[in-house]
């Protein structure tokens, strides 16, 4: 597939490719432009051009076509879904699911977009004051693989409807979905230039978008590291930044939980995706007193989940999604086995041969008798592998829950309120589920605290972060 630019398919200047490969089979299904900085310039400028018609729409006019949009990703949410999982690897039926998120986002804000009015205010003697919210300019956007069309919807909806228009940068790992999602709403009369999509490397064309002094807002979903440099590099200019970084979720499970419900919540919670998620539970608190039944119940499910190619119906869980991936977690393990960091409950191996094939397939994996150094409960680890910790008490376990850098979300499983209460006020996070992990409707602001990142996705406080306000002040 070729990049999006100005609304017309374009290759790189220099007429580099990079593979995209289906990480259940090894396989090179497709690949893209390795973009450079001539294609940075040419999508600001095509951004730059797009802007003044755009921005001068209403926001009702620019909802009406996201909603379209919407429209035609679900009529075309089979095909999506397929090259989703060809590409990343998660099973069909979740891809299904990320797509109709996709078109979710889509609809909040359209819907919305009636709503977004500015503010008067009534000032007494002074006069009155009117309030408009203006779109800030050519904003840049660049996201990782792992939920390539959520957090592409996450981004491109408040930016559009506020009236930007965008420089977008896909992972090289997981672009085809992106690059069908920007043509689809180019279809639904998105105006050319409003949403170009370039392809390439982090260091050369997501480093021009970050550096590129047009670039009036930036927004960025990676890792903790990448944040920095980004950081790093739009300092001597006055950017707005969002950084959504890495998370090391806490899931802590109390006496009374349900013990059913909270083993499932598990298996959604870590195994979805390949444990490739942001807000996955990467690290589990379970209360002594239900500790030991806990453990045993489920180990039973974590051996019962179905590891295979995404497109079998069969898989509940399909492969990591790229060598790079696997690598870093067989490293992870390595280190606990090495440094006697804790016990393998189960799993802790690659899954190779029979229909496994030459995929970066590895085993659902539980980690018990952990050290208090273990480095799963320090890092965060982009994998199926997930260490169970007892605890005796509330105050350890939100102790615990705090002990990493990270703040992107956490949950507790009870019926007590108290509980509830003391972990919601205690723990830091952006988010906090009780009973469940990993849900993220667009109506609710989404972002960490601590390291996890600075700004918020989702809402309507992320259209408003794409905004300015402009005030009037009549003198009557
Ligand atoms: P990554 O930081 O390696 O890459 C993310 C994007 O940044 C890619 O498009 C990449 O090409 C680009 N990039 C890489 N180096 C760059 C540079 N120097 N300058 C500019 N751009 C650069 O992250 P990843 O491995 O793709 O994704 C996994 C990480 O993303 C995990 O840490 C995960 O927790 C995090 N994540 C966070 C959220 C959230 O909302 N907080 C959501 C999903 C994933």
């Amino acid at each position: 597939m070729q990049m999006r630019v100005g609304g017309k398919e374009i290759s790189s200047a220099d007429e580099r490719w990079i593979p995209v490969i289906n990480p259940a089979t090894g396989e090179v299904i497709d690949q893209v432009p390795e973009g450079t900085l001539h294609e940075v310039d040419e999508a600001v400028s095509a951004a730059q051009a797009a802007f003044d018609s755009w921005g001068k729409k209403t926001v009702r006019e620019r909802g009406m076509i996201l909603h379209r949009a919407a429209g035609n990703v679900r009529e075309q949410h089979q095909e999506l879904a397929r090259l989703l999982t060809m590409e990343q690897g998660k099973p069909l039926r979740d891809a299904v699911d990320e797509i109709r998120g996709f078109a979710n986002i889509l609809e909040f804000f359209a819907g919305i977009s009636g709503a977004m009015n500015g503010d008067f205010i009534a000032l007494g003697s002074l006069g009155d004051a009117l309030v408009k919210r203006e779109p800030i300019g050519v904003c840049g956007a660049i996201i990782p693989w792992n939920m390539p069309a959520i957090i592409m919807g996450w981004k491109v909806a408040p930016a559009l409807l506020a009236g930007n228009t965008l420089v977008f940068k896909p992972s090289s790992s997981a672009p085809l979905t992106c690059l069908s999602l920007a043509s689809l709403l180019e279809l639904s009369g998105l105006p050319p230039g409003v949403l170009n999509v370039v392809t390439g490397k982090g260091e050369v064309v997501g480093e021009g978008i970050a550096r590129h002094p047009a670039v009036r807002k930036l927004s960025f979903t990676g890792e903790r590291a990448t944040g920095y440099r980004i950081q790093e590099l739009a300092r001597s200019q006055l950017k707005d930044l969002s950084l959504e970084l890495g998370g090391s979720d806490p899931m802590i499970v109390w006496k009374d939980a349900d013990i059913g419900k909270a083993v499932s919540g598990v298996i959604k919670g870590r195994f979805y995706n390949a444990g490739q998620t942001c807000t996955a539970v990467k690290r589990l608190y379970v209360h002594h007193d239900i500790a030991k039944e806990f453990v045993v119940r489920l180990k039973n499910k974590v051996e019962a989940i179905r590891v295979g190619n995404g497109l079998d119906p069969g898989s509940d869980m399909g492969p990591l999604s790229g060598k790079p991936q696997l690598d870093n977690v067989i490293s992870f393990v390595n280190t606990v086995e090495k440094k006697g960091q804790g016990t393998i409950l189960t799993g802790g191996n690659v899954m190779t041969g029979g229909t496994h094939g030459k995929g970066f397939f590895y085993a659902p994996t539980l980690v018990t008798d952990t050290t208090p150094e273990c480095i799963l409960l320090q890092q965060e680890v982009f994998g199926p592998v997930l260490p169970v910790v007892p605890v005796n008490d509330l105050e350890t376990a939100i102790a615990k829950a705090n002990s990493t850098p990270y703040g992107l979300g956490a949950s507790i499983w009870t019926n007590d309120l108290s509980v509830v209460h003391e972990v919601f006020s205690s723990v830091a996070a952006g988010m906090v589920w009780v009973n469940r992990h990993l849900t993220i409707p667009p109506e609710i602001p989404f972002g960490g605290v601590k390291e996890s990142g600075i700004g918020r996705e989702n809402g309507i406080s992320a259209y408003h972060s794409y905004t300015r306000t402009k005030s009037l002040l009549l003198n009557w």
